[in-house]
């Protein structure tokens, strides 16, 4: 880990944001100095074992399709690949793998310590330097000032955290690891507005006294979906989770001590995760059912740990256990690690612009949990737009920006910064109005071109993506030359619709065809690779719907088109309330569209701001 001397980015952080973000620096060109407490704890999963599930799925491969890591890490690291929403459409369906945590670290560190232009520092970063109101660099606590003209700080949950067990609290940022005070503290001195956020981890029981035989196993699925395109299939040995469940006595007990659990005595005054809730929240919030599914998850293949996803709690560590005992198969189980709450500042994102950057202070850029999200995957893309635009803006180049017809990544960034947090933000296929468009099986082909273009594209993916697209092409152009014969049938399908001979691209697209169905009419197609027809069929199937919504997308981008330049002077748009205009001037929105979603903007308000914003482009236009 040689030090880089005179970085153009400093991250501050290794987490799931920080790394991403580093390397995406990196892969743009930056010469990236990475900063974090330890180097062994680089990919560590402070939570759950397991990247991806449905939204978040499709963060990773969008993370993937620009280059990143998070998705071929997981793919070494998976021991169980399971595709969720499997029985719905393609476009809403997740996958998810189980992950060896420590071969996530491994893969996680062996990628980074090898990786061109970045240079990993163990240290704390104990403060930002500013200079003439920019950020000019960073403060160690081993007392070095390293100089850089953009900082990505990515400190997830680290930032005044507390630790609760019952009435236990101690400052930490996860177990095992110090608090930030002091940047914290610095955040506030800048005007940046903090919020307060919890979220919670369960105990860790040991898989050695736990009684699989009375539990129902889940294996993963026959034909794993991998994260990554330029990976076909797993390499550690896949193993089942179990499922348990709760019951009467369960909830009784956590009842019974509800008064003792950190989140309901009082210590904790954040908002928690609403859809990932705490033991003592289902018991609250869902008074009438008497059953919990717990689902035994393995930590890894050496690991005696199991993850019991669906009991996180921050209860005194004697109900812990007696929660725990009361579940069929757990009566013995022994706990290794208590569960516990942990309560951290966020900073309010609507200070920030939709490259991630702090309005007010320039050069400064966030990432990750710091933002108000929760889940590894919503910290991995915002880390990797962050990492790009800071690289961006210090090699000047143009600012790499999603909107909401082109990723997930777009989606969540724009309502962060545009409608802030109230709770932890989490993705779900729902927030994307243009969700049959951004599916995980095109994240490359909607995103790949444009990470080309910017310059975040390796050779190796570069050269992968071309193939794909070219067998895509040809495979589509195949099936649309082919056509069912008089008398024959594919699957139910018979030769024509409407008087028109069906084509193969239309019998694809049918749900009740299956691959076999195809290859029965068409021997040909059976050299053709199963994802590459299964991406031709998800494209057959939404062609109809999709050519719908290109039209919205562009009117969407002709409404895009119209840019509000960051530094519009709304005090002079007369006819808009005073409020929208405090709200316009906080958020400051890039683009008509992104205005349109800010709370209580009305249609006569956004068409003051289209006119405004057409009279001082044509001004511009005249003046140039
Ligand atoms: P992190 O992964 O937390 O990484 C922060 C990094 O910054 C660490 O490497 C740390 O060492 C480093 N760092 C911090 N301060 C400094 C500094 N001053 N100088 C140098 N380095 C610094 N997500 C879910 O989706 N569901 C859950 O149920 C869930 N439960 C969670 C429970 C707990 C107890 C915790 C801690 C997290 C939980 N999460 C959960 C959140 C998930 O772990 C995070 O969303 C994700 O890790 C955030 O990634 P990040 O990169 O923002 O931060």
């Amino acid at each position: 880990m040689k030090q880089e001397t005179n970085p153009d980015v400093v991250v501050v952080g290794g987490g799931h944001a920080g790394v991403e973000a580093a390397t995406a620096a990196a892969r743009l060109g930056a010469r990236c100095l990475l900063i974090t407490h330890r180097f062994d704890r680089l990919g560590e999963m402070s939570c759950n074992p397991a990247i991806g599930g449905i939204g978040k799925g499709h963060l990773v491969a969008e993370i993937d399709a620009l280059d990143g890591l998070m998705g071929r890490i997981a793919d070494r690291a998976g021991i169980q690949f399971r595709l969720l929403n499997r029985r719905k459409g393609p476009a809403v369906r997740g996958p998810r793998a189980q992950c060896d945590r420590d071969r996530y670290k491994a893969a996680m560190q062996e990628e980074l310590a090898a990786y061109p232009n970045l240079t990993i520092l163990e240290d704390e970063v104990t403060g930002l330097e500013v200079t003439n109101g920019e950020i000019s660099g960073v403060q160690t606590r081993s007392g070095e000032t390293i100089e850089a003209r953009a900082v990505v700080v990515t400190t997830g949950t680290f930032l005044n955290g507390m630790i609760h067990i019952g009435d236990d609290s101690i400052p930490a940022g996860r177990r095992g690891d110090p608090a930030a005070e002091r940047l914290a503290t610095q955040f506030r001195d800048f005007g940046l507005p903090l919020g307060r956020l919890k979220t919670g981890t369960p105990p860790r029981l040991d898989a050695r006294t736990i009684d699989f035989s009375n539990l129902e196993a889940q294996p993963g699925d026959d034909a794993p979906t991998m994260f990554s395109t330029m990976n076909r299939r797993p390499t550690a040995p896949q193993i089942p989770c179990h499922i348990a469940y709760t019951n009467e006595q369960t909830h009784e007990t956590a009842r019974r001590d509800l008064s003792r659990s950190a989140m309901f005595a009082g210590q904790i005054t954040g908002q928690g995760p609403r859809y990932c809730p705490s033991f003592e929240d289902k018991i609250t919030r869902f008074a009438d059912k008497t059953s919990h599914q717990i689902f035994l998850e393995p930590e890894g293949l050496s690991s005696h740990l199991i993850y019991p996803n669906g009991l996180s709690m921050s209860l005194p560590e004697d109900t812990q256990e007696q929660i725990v005992r009361s579940i069929q198969g757990l009566s013995a189980a022994k706990i290794i690690h208590s569960g516990y709450a942990i309560e951290y500042d966020y900073i309010d994102p609507r200070a920030l612009s939709v490259t991630l950057q702090a309005k007010d202070v320039p050069g400064l850029f966030l990432a990750g949990q710091i933002n108000g999200t929760t889940g590894y995957e919503e910290a991995g893309a915002q880390g990797l737009l962050a990492g790009l635009n800071a690289a961006a803006c210090v090699l000047e180049k143009e600012a790499i920006v999603l909107d909401r017809a082109t990723a997930y990544t777009g989606v969540m960034i724009d309502d962060l910064v545009t409608k802030g947090v109230s709770e932890p933000y989490r993705m779900f296929t729902s927030r994307a109005e243009y969700r049959l468009q951004l599916r995980t099986d095109n994240a490359d082909r909607r995103l790949t071109p444009i990470g080309l273009e910017a310059g975040c594209i390796g050779p190796e993916r570069s050269a992968h993506f071309a193939q794909r697209q070219e067998s895509f092409e040809q495979a589509s152009d195949l099936l649309k030359t082919l056509k069912i014969a008089q008398g024959q049938s594919v699957g139910s399908l018979t030769c024509s619709r409407n008087g028109a001979r069906r084509s193969a691209f239309q019998a694809i697209a049918d749900a009740g065809v299956s691959r076999d169905d195809m290859i029965d009419a068409w021997p040909e197609l059976e050299h053709i690779e199963p994802h590459v027809l299964d991406l031709v069929s998800a494209e057959a199937h939404y062609q109809p719907y999709l050519e719908r919504q290109e039209k919205d997308i562009a009117a969407l981008k002709s409404d895009n088109a119209v840019r509000l330049s960051e530094a519009m002077d709304y005090d002079s748009i007369s006819g808009l309330s005073a409020e929208l205009r405090g709200k316009l001037s906080r958020i400051r929105p890039r683009s008509i569209d992104q205005a349109s979603r800010i709370d209580g903007m009305t249609p006569a308000a956004l068409t003051l701001l289209m006119i405004y914003a057409r009279q001082h482009d044509a001004k511009r236009t005249q003046v140039a």
